[in-house]
């Protein structure tokens, strides 16, 4: 008996792995969909697969609680198969079968269970769906791809709608969703209910600063074990795991209990707050729910009709403009991006419209800075794999963007330090939305702001060591000559956009001296960005 079915038999003694099955399914780690047709009747004859690999843990330097959660995530979901009677193989990290590679395993697995059938989910990320593909185009036995049966569209439905257009408009494919799935839609079909679309206007206040902030839903567990097996294997990680800050759910009940949470608890302030910063709490109203969500635990649609069905019993308490902000992120803006990357890969990922080449300051990745939005917004990153959206897009990717990074750079940060960071909603959200390195497929201008925009959707400024209201001299908020900077080098580039006329408008009647002594803060702080 090999040591891999010895290992699986400790890890399920209710019944043992055979000498030989005619299929072998693999089950990617992000593909942990309990209610897949997959898992809806046992069959003696299939072998599922499921590794912890080396290929998936060293593409980019993750943050140690992403493949701890990962890991535990993938374990819990198997134990659980393998208790509901499916035969399912698991290979750990530290396995000394393991060759670290799906296409290397696969191959020996194949050879040793004599598998006559090959059958796989369909990934989704370009890198693995490549994989995936020429590892069964290259068997000699048959071989099938299923769909996930997690999104609401298919790869190919934001491409399809977009057909011969220039602009692909989030809002366009918004509407269209709500029809085709009957949410938020008047009995007709074809009007929204109360005769609104979007929200979005009211969906931009600033935190009072007696409200009071919930704390996150805990799901308080060991993590010890799996933590030190990830270091002995010697896997290159950043940030850092405490057992009070690992709170992920990682289990379908967990991510369950998460979604009631959010509903009873968070939902109520989603949409007025859902652009707010403070430095007062790392989650504000937010659901935490994209780690489910991005490794399928949890379906969109269930997720959204979850919160419908609670807003049509308590709309005295919860209004809809907090219910629609929620569903067009999730129903709009996540299957959007997914449709995006699928219509504009591989070239999504060399895109860089601005030819930016600057570095990734130091800072990133340990957080010291005296910029208070940056160490609080970065701090909490790494201390919780967890960043909301306005962290992400008006702090660390503004502030990238108006430095002139290398979008190579800022993805592979991205990638890395978040917990529901997969290439598909990673990518098109950190090269397109927050970089317009993609020259405005997904936005329609480049989400830059000045400290004007961070003070008023936050309180980091307060309590900051750079004054806000300054351009230059000593002590000058960063944000401030760095964004005239990125719009006066770029004019070519952006002048003609018709969204950031008043911008250039207020830059074209600025004092000569003004706009030099700007200009010469901001090429004083590119030079010692790593001193702010
Ligand atoms: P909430 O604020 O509670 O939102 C609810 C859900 O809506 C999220 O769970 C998510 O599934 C969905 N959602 C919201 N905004 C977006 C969006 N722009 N694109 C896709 N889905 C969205 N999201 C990821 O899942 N993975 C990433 O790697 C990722 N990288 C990002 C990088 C940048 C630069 C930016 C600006 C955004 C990124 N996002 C990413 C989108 C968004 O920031 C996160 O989905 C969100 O912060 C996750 O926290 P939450 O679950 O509390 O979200
Ligand atoms: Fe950030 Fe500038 Fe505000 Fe400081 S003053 S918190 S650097 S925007």
């Amino acid at each position: 008996m090999t040591e891999w079915v010895r290992h699986n038999m400790k890890l399920n003694n209710r019944h043992s792995i055979k000498d030989t099955y005619h299929t072998l399914r693999l089950v990617l780690g992000d593909q942990l969909n309990h209610q897949h047709s997959w898992w809806q009747e046992t069959n003696d004859n299939i072998l599922y697969v499921m590794m912890e690999v080396r290929q998936e843990t060293d593409y980019v330097k993750h943050h140690i609680q992403k493949v701890i959660g990962f890991f535990l995530a993938m374990r819990a979901f198997s134990e659980e198969k393998q208790a509901n009677g499916h035969h399912f193989l698991y290979l750990n990290i530290d396995d000394t079968n393991n060759k670290q590679d799906f296409s290397a395993n696969l191959n020996v697995l194949m050879e040793r269970f004599n598998i006559q059938h090959f059958e796989y989910q369909l990934p989704d990320e370009y890198r693995l769906d490549e994989q995936v593909r020429s590892f069964s185009e290259g068997l000699s036995i048959s071989h099938k791809g299923y769909d996930t049966e997690h999104f609401l569209t298919k790869r190919d439905t934001v491409s399809e709608l977009f057909k011969n257009k220039k602009t692909y408009l989030m809002e366009t494919f918004y509407r269209k969703m709500r029809k085709q799935y009957d949410i938020l839609m008047e009995v007709d079909g074809k009007t929204p209910l109360t005769g609104k679309w979007n929200y979005d206007a009211a969906n931009r206040k600033k935190l009072p600063k007696k409200i009071d902030l919930p704390p996150a839903k805990h799901f308080l567990r060991d993590v010890s074990e799996v933590e030190k097996t990830i270091r002995a294997a010697g896997i290159a990680t950043i940030g850092n795991v405490q057992a009070e800050r690992f709170n992920w759910a990682i289990t379908r009940a967990e991510s369950l209990e998460l979604l009631e949470h959010f509903i009873k608890i968070r939902l109520l302030h989603f949409g007025t707050y859902q652009d707010a910063m403070t430095e007062r709490n790392y989650l504000l109203f937010h659901s935490k729910l994209s780690f489910a969500m991005n490794v399928k635990l949890l379906s969109p649609l269930e997720v959204v009709t979850a919160c419908v069905s609670y807003w049509e019993k308590h709309q005295d308490t919860v209004s809809i403009a907090q219910l629609e902000g929620f569903v067009r992120q999730i129903i709009g803006w996540r299957e959007y991006m997914r449709g995006i990357y699928w219509a504009k890969m591989p070239k999504y990922s060399t895109m860089n419209y601005f030819n930016h080449e600057a570095a990734l300051p130091n800072f990133f990745w340990t957080g010291k800075t005296k910029m208070k939005c940056l160490s609080h917004s970065i701090g909490q990153s790494l201390d919780y794999a967890y960043a909301h959206h306005i962290q992400r897009l008006m702090v660390t990717g503004s502030f990238s963007l108006l430095l002139g990074v290398h979008p190579d750079e800022i993805d592979k940060w991205y990638l890395g330090i978040y917990m529901d960071a997969i290439e598909w909603v990673e990518i098109t959200n950190t090269r397109g939305m927050s970089q317009f390195a993609d020259g405005g497929i997904v936005g329609t201008k480049p989400y830059v702001g000045s400290a004007n925009y961070i003070n008023k959707m936050g309180d980091y400024c307060s309590n900051c060591s750079y004054d806000r209201k300054k351009r230059h001299g000593k002590d000058a908020c960063p944000f401030n000559s760095l964004y005239w900077d990125f719009y006066d080098r770029h004019r070519e580039k952006l002048g003609k956009n018709h969204r950031i006329g008043m911008t250039y408008r207020i830059l074209d009647k600025m004092d000569s001296e003004e706009l030099v002594k700007t200009l010469e803060q901001a090429d004083f702080y590119k030079k010692n960005v790593n001193l702010l």
